[in-house]
């Protein structure tokens, strides 16, 4: 990326530009799309099915309905339609820190922005603890029952449900939580909290709207890194899905999609699923094909991986470095032991990084993950330069006075209850 005064910049955090920045064929297949026809979906056109078509073969069956909306936050405001539409029931649950869109539905379901701000948790939505191994209730990243224990939490949660009278449409989650701090799941999570989730009547609902398209490397989509048989009922797709252009899709069951047909309530959307649309995301899905670009993820994500374990052993700081393919978090705390966060610290090294021209952000409830969520065409490169320059940027802040008195006299830090405002 360039900004206004010509400076080439590293961009670490853009999952929206997913098979980079102005990628020739998505350019020239959206463009001579606009130059054919673009207009509201009421008039059919193939590249509609053809793109719908190629979206389904990258998931597992029984997923093969697909709706095309605008953004995010539609894919997951109908998949809450959908579900309880099927379901006829009414409560969601959702995991803790979450962000599952901007509108006031969504809003309602997302920790991460009702907590922080003065929005009410609604009586139909049920939070389960994040399944961190690091930071969270229960911890131990080596324990291998811990996937198992944080689905008894969300059995917990849908037991306590039901005892008050209530019954559950959904369990939504990202695949890999993303602004929870760049959460790796635990093995056997989602396959026994799909279960429990089912035996109580609710549908599960997989938040593919950061990772999906393949950013986790072996696989197009993140619920796939919990096994063969884990599958969603309902999976939403965005951000990455047009590279820029606005697209994002609902894919579900035949039988589950019969149930909102049902209704009678006919689904429509202006926009969703317009011509050049959907030219952009049967672009996005060949480009990551065909320039290999989840075979890229997988090298160069184990590759940074490594380096930044590396950078561990040298600097106190990082506290964990955890990822899969191309979404990787870097944890910062004043103590290895407390972990402490080291939010202060995180921003101060985003801000020292910007300097340098690579451009990083920060997540999890305490805003001290330093986020790694690059354009999948990443390089080796690439990566040593964001190792070398954060190594640097470690070494001046470990330079700098005791880490309390650092704290305590940089006025220009910022203070953690401001963070409220940066925008992700
Ligand atoms: N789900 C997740 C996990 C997201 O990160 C976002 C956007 N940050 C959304 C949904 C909402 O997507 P949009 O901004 O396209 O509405």
């Amino acid at each position: 990326m360039y900004d206004e005064k010509g400076n080439r910049y590293l961009d670490c955090i853009n999952n929206v530009a997913h098979v980079g920045h102005c990628h020739k064929d998505v350019v020239k297949a959206t463009s001579d799309q606009l130059g054919l026809l673009n207009t509201n979906n009421r008039f059919l056109h193939d590249t509609l099915v053809i793109a719908a078509r190629k979206l389904v073969s990258t998931l597992p069956e029984p997923l093969s309905v697909c709706y095309f909306v605008n953004s995010g936050s539609e894919a997951n405001d109908l998949a809450l339609r959908i579900a309880r539409a099927y379901t006829k029931n009414k409560d969601i649950i959702c995991l803790d820190h979450a962000y599952h869109g901007h509108l006031t539905s969504l809003m309602e379901i997302s920790p991460y922005k009702y907590q922080r701000g003065k929005f009410p948790k609604r009586k139909y939505v049920h939070v389960a603890p994040i399944p961190d191994g690091y930071r969270g209730v229960l911890r131990g990243e080596n324990n291998s029952e811990l996937g198992r224990m944080y689905a008894d939490k969300v059995r917990e949660v849908i037991e306590s449900a039901v005892g008050e009278g209530r019954s559950v449409a959904a369990f939504i989650a990202e695949s890999a939580p993303s602004c929870a701090g760049q959460v790796i799941l635990p093995p056997d999570y989602l396959r026994n909290v799909y279960r429990y989730v089912r035996e109580a009547g609710g549908v599960c609902i997989a938040d593919e709207v950061q990772i999906g398209f393949g950013r986790t490397g072996k696989y197009w989509w993140g619920f796939q890194l919990q096994g063969e048989d884990v599958v969603p009922d309902i999976v939403c797709v965005g951000k990455s899905m047009g590279n820029g252009f606005p697209v994002a899709a609902v894919v579900t069951t035949k039988e589950i999609a019969r149930s909102l047909a049902a209704t009678g309530i006919e689904y429509f959307n202006t926009y969703g699923g317009n011509p050049a649309s959907c030219a952009a995301a049967l672009a996005v899905m060949e480009a990551v094909e065909k320039d290999n670009l989840r075979e890229n993820a997988v090298k160069v994500g184990r590759y940074l991986l490594n380096s930044l374990k590396r950078l561990a052993d040298k600097h106190t700081l990082i506290g964990d470095v955890r990822g899969v393919g191309l979404f990787i978090g870097i944890e910062l705390v004043l103590d290895r032991e407390t972990r402490t966060p080291a939010t202060n610290q995180a921003q101060q090294i985003i801000a020292r990084m910007k300097e340098d021209f690579i451009l990083l952000s920060t997540d999890g409830p305490d805003r001290n993950v330093i986020k790694i969520k690059p354009p999948m065409t990443f390089n080796t490169e690439n990566a040593d330069t964001l190792v070398s320059h954060l190594d640097s940027s470690l070494g001046e802040i470990a330079a700098m006075a005791s880490t309390q008195e650092f704290i305590e006299n940089e006025p220009k830090l910022i203070k953690s209850e401001d963070l409220t405002s940066i925008k992700r």
